[in-house]
């Protein structure tokens, strides 16, 4: 695993928390991109090194819907940046990880990614990505 590539945080009004962020941070957000194949709409902020993302639920049966049905609003998942994302797969499964992604699909930002369960990750929702060399 490399550094911390972005906290993931789970909102129901991506616009007024765009605006929230902006303050906290003192930075606008530098883009929006929807993830129309996993339901969510993204805003991104960097943070020195690092990003947060914004995720808002684009389609009520999608996986951010259904967190903040479950949960309400609040941070969702931690994303490692990897070199090698299918070797990290391979190495975190027989490390005993519950894989959600046995194989990397595309994400937000041009990258690759995969979660691991929280039920292995002490309760936290783990992404793996790559960012994907054009
Ligand atoms: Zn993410």
């Amino acid at each position: 695993m490399e550094k911390i590539e972005h906290i993931g945080i789970a909102v129901t009004d991506l616009e007024a928390a765009n605006e929230r962020y902006a303050k906290l941070l003192g930075k606008p957000h530098y883009k929006i991109e929807e993830v129309p194949t996993e339901g969510v709409r993204t805003s991104f902020f960097m943070t020195g090194d690092s990003k947060i993302e914004l995720l808002e639920a684009t389609d009520s049966t999608g996986p951010i819907a259904k967190f903040l049905n479950r949960n309400g609003e609040g941070m969702h998942h931690i994303a490692f940046a990897v070199d090698d994302i299918k070797k990290e797969l391979i190495r975190l499964k027989a490390e005993g990880f519950t894989l959600i992604n046995e194989k990397p699909k595309k994400g937000a930002d041009n990258k690759l990614v995969a979660f691991l369960h929280p039920k292995s990750s002490n309760g936290v929702l783990i992404e793996l990505c790559q960012e994907i060399i054009k």
